[in-house]
């Protein structure tokens, strides 16, 4: 059984009715989670806990360091006792410093109380790029071009995460075919559409993409479907569907993530 549900999908600040980025993937006895967003939250929800419930080891894995990605760290004593949690960061990390150093500095007084003092075992690895093997699931590391560096994850052949990311063409041969493409969706086309200053550009972006780039190259990859997440909190809920829908123009198997549902692949 290989299936995953949104427990954040949205960026940076969490709304009403999004989390920020937290995606648990049931693989067979694998729980991985794609970055610890506010999401993290939901494992006190009904199907959070059937969750936990079922696995003993969890593997999280960072798409990078940037707080609305790792916030839910800090939420790891209230629901995960007893767990034993994989943190697993890419590198380089910010500075040259490595991950293990960055999350123990951050998750230590006065910001909180230190992660060896969690009430469950919290180990931190670094993952390196490319293709490897984790608990007997193929995972497959490709570097991404954001504010910072980030890293977009391959699980297999069903799915491809890819978030905080400018629409770089590369992801075109690293997500080929697979079965669903979760990518960054943070804007509208017509935010930047009159911006032709590449610089201004840039700020407008903030190292992200667009609802028509993800659509662009979902189908220039042969994606299956498309999930647009990291969506911005500075549009409201209301205006996702019209997102949706232009980027629908693009690539019609684009689907906007409804949260705390289950996503079964084939
Ligand atoms: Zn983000
Ligand atoms: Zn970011």
């Amino acid at each position: 059984m290989k299936r995953m549900v949104l427990f954040g999908s949205g960026g940076w600040v969490p709304s009403q009715f999004r989390d920020t980025m937290c995606i648990p993937v049931e693989i067979g006895a694998n729980l991985f989670i794609l970055d610890a967003g506010t999401g993290m939250r939901r494992f006190k929800s009904r199907i959070g806990s059937a969750l936990l419930g079922r696995h003993d080891t969890i593997s999280i894995f960072l798409s990078h360091y940037h707080l609305d990605h790792i916030i839910g760290i800090s939420y790891l004593p209230l629901n995960f006792t007893g767990k034993r949690v994989i943190i697993y960061a890419p590198e380089p990390g910010a500075n040259g410093r490595k991950p293990e150093e960055i999350l123990t500095r951050l998750f230590d007084a006065p910001v909180f109380f230190p992660l060896s003092g969690f009430p469950c075992k919290v180990e931190i690895r670094a993952i390196r790029e490319g293709e490897q093997e984790i608990d007997g699931v193929r995972v497959t590391v490709h570097p991404q071009s954001h504010t910072v560096p980030s890293v977009a994850y391959r699980i297999e052949d069903f799915l491809y995460y890819a978030t905080d990311r400018r629409p770089t063409p590369d992801l075109v041969q690293y997500a080929a075919g697979v079965e669903y493409l979760l990518h960054d969706a943070s804007f509208d086309e017509r935010r930047v559409a009159s911006v032709t200053d590449p610089e201004a550009r840039e700020k407008a972006m903030w190292g992200h993409s667009t609802a028509q780039d993800a659509a662009r190259l979902a189908r220039d990859a042969g994606a299956g479907h498309l999930g647009l997440i990291h969506l911005s909190p500075s549009m409201k809920e209301t205006e996702y569907p019209a997102l949706l829908e232009k980027a629908r123009e693009i690539f019609p198997a684009t689907f906007l993530p409804k949260e705390g549902r289950w996503i079964r692949f084939e």
